[in-house]
Formats: structure tokens, C-alpha cells, sequence
């Protein structure tokens, strides 16, 4: 895919060039590696990071075809939601939220930011979300017309392929690392697959138990023989569970390096990242590229004055 496309797609939704910034650390300098950060987070003011690049092959399709509906699914804290309220309202395309559980007296301010990007709203049970019937799509398809569905968090062979835009990025640079954070693994996917030289695709686990990386990969339609691992130690407890270790190397490392970490994907892989390289995980000269998925509105949720950002 020539960028040259990715940007007329994403026109309408004021897409800047991610740059990659290197790090400066006396643990790099000590250990003798490198370390750089792709600022997806910069992509966008409002939505930014990964997730427009998981609807990229969703878009194109709805925009092809006039009067079609985009339908998806997600929690209550959905960076995904989010993101295609918003691309969705940029390009003119009408799209549903399906959301798990009944509906909260008061809405999240995730949800809130999806209804203002002129998403329509169902809330469902969390037992008929977890199996969605025939049934529920019949209903769907009388309420809404002909739709294009999108799974919970972009998780299909289409939201990979779009993932697999982000190599362009990086793919020349030499890195022997590329690190990111894995929610459903959709991301960690599209860059696995689309890695076509020796570096190592380094995905580090958010959720607790993601022990099923080979069959997210096999559903994915991934090309296994590519380099990647999975490391799966910095998890905090679980999906957006944090604790003060956390919290507490956030603040410092913007500080430091002036970039805003989210607490539930990226200050994980970047914790991550430095503990591996303080244990020597990394052979001197590694050269690692993390990449920053966006996610900062995540931080919403945090109690005033947690963070200095
Ligand atoms: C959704 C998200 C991820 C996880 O992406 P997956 O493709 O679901 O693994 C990582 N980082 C951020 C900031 C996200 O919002």
C-alpha cells in the first residue's frame, strides 16, 4: 500500500507522518543499546495511534459503497469505539456502537465522546454480547439497512492487513527490535506478518492469561514463519489494572522524554521495555523501536493530578 493512499484516505481526518524520536538514557547508554519511539500518538489530534490503522481497509469499504452503515462493538472504555466515531464522522459514514452491558446512569467519557462524533449507541446484555445471535444481526440489518460489521477491538483479517501500514514506517530504519503493546493482538498481527527482514516484532501483553497468541495468529491468517515473540510479565494485574509502580514511572518519564504514556497500554510497554533492559535482556547493540500506539485519552480515567501531563 503506497503511503500515497494511506493519505488520501485519511484526509478528511487531518492525518500528520508519524516521526520516530530516539531516546535519550544513561540505562541505554550503560547497556549499549538504543532506543526509539514511533509517535502514532502524534498522528491525530483526537484520535490517535493505532486504531485508525485497523479500520484503514473498513473505511475504504464503506466509502465505496454509498449508503452503508458501520456497525462495532466494545466496552464502555473502548479506544476502538472512540476511533471509529470519530473516522466515522470525519468521512461521512453512519456508525453504531454496540456496547457491553446496560447502559450507566452516568456515561463514560469515552462514550460520551462517541455520541458527540454522532455515533448511534445499543447497549446489550453482557450475555448476549458475549454470543451474538442471528437473531440480534437480523435486528441490526431491519434497524440499520445493509451495514459493514467490525469485531470487538478491529480483531479480524482486515483490521490486521490495515495494522500491517505501520511497518512502512519503520521497515527501512534497521531496528533489531520493534516492541508494542497486545491487546487482541490485531496489531502485534498485521506487523508480524507484513515484518519481511530479521528484526524482531516484540509483543508485550496488557491482559492477564493472553496465552493464546498462536491461535489469535492462526485466526489472523499470520505468516508464523516471520520473527516476533511475546513477553507476558507486565500486565499489572490485568487489563487497565495499575498500580503506584506504575503510575509511578509515568510521571518521570515525561519528564524526561516529554512523551504522555496511557496507563493501560503504553506506560506497560514501556516499563516493560525498560526492565528487560536494565536485566540484559537485550544484547549490547540492539537497536529497539517501541512503538507508541496512542491510547492517552485512556488517562481520562485517572484521578486529577495522578499525572503531571
Ligand atoms: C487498542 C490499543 C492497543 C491494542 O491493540 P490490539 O490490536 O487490540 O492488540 C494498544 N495500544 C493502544 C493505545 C490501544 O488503544
Amino acid at each position: 500500500m503506497p503511503q500515497s493512499d494511506i493519505k488520501r484516505l485519511l484526509s478528511k481526518i487531518e492525518f500528520e507522518e508519524p516521526q520516530i524520536v530516539q531516546l535519550k538514557d544513561e540505562l541505554f547508554e550503560k547497556n549499549g543499546v538504543q532506543v526509539s519511539v514511533l509517535r502514532l500518538d502524534k498522528i491525530q489530534t483526537v484520535i490517535s495511534g493505532n486504531k485508525l490503522f485497523k479500520l484503514f481497509y473498513f473505511l475504504k469499504e464503506a466509502k465505496k459503497s454509498l449508503h452503508k452503515t458501520i456497525i462495532t462493538f466494545g466496552g464502555a472504555y473502548s479506544n476502538h469505539l472512540a476511533a471509529t466515531a470519530f473516522a466515522c464522522e470525519k468521512m461521512k459514514i453512519k456508525a453504531v456502537g454496540i456496547v457491553r452491558g446496560e447502559k450507566p446512569k452516568s456515561l463514560s467519557h469515552t462514550l460520551q465522546f462517541c455520541l458527540e462524533y454522532g455515533m448511534h449507541l445499543e447497549f446489550i446484555s453482557r450475555s448476549l454480547y458475549k454470543n451474538i445471535d442471528e437473531k440480534f444481526l437480523q435486528h441490526l440489518k431491519d434497524k440499520y439497512g445493509d451495514y459493514i460489521l467490525i469485531p470487538e477491538g478491529g480483531f479480524s483479517v482486515e483490521g490486521k492487513n490495515g495494522a500491517s501500514l505501520i511497518n512502512y514506517y519503520f521497515a527501512d530504519k534497521n531496528f533489531t527490535h520493534v516492541c508494542l503493546p497486545v491487546g487482541t493482538a490485531t496489531t502485534f498481527a498485521g506487523i508480524v506478518d507484513a515484518n519481511e527482514s530479521e528484526t524482531e516484532i516484540m509483543g508485550v501483553g496488557v491482559l492477564k492469561n493472553l496465552n493464546d497468541i498462536a491461535e489469535r495468529f492462526g485466526e489472523l491468517k499470520v505468516d508464523v514463519s516471520k520473527k516476533y515473540s511475546f513477553i507476558g510479565d507486565y500486565h499489572f494485574d490485568g487489563y487497565a489494572k495499575k498500580n503506584d509502580e506504575l503510575t509511578s514511572f509515568m510521571n518521570p518519564f515525561y519528564s524526561k522524554h516529554s512523551i504522555p504514556l496511557d496507563f493501560v497500554y503504553t506506560a506497560k510497554l514501556m516499563f516493560g521495555v525498560y526492565d528487560l533492559i536494565a536485566k540484559n535482556y537485550f544484547k549490547p547493540g540492539s537497536n529497539i523501536l517501541c512503538i507508541h500506539t496512542g491510547g492517552l485519552q485512556g488517562n481520562d480515567s485517572l484521578k486529577e493530578g495522578e499525572l503531571i501531563y
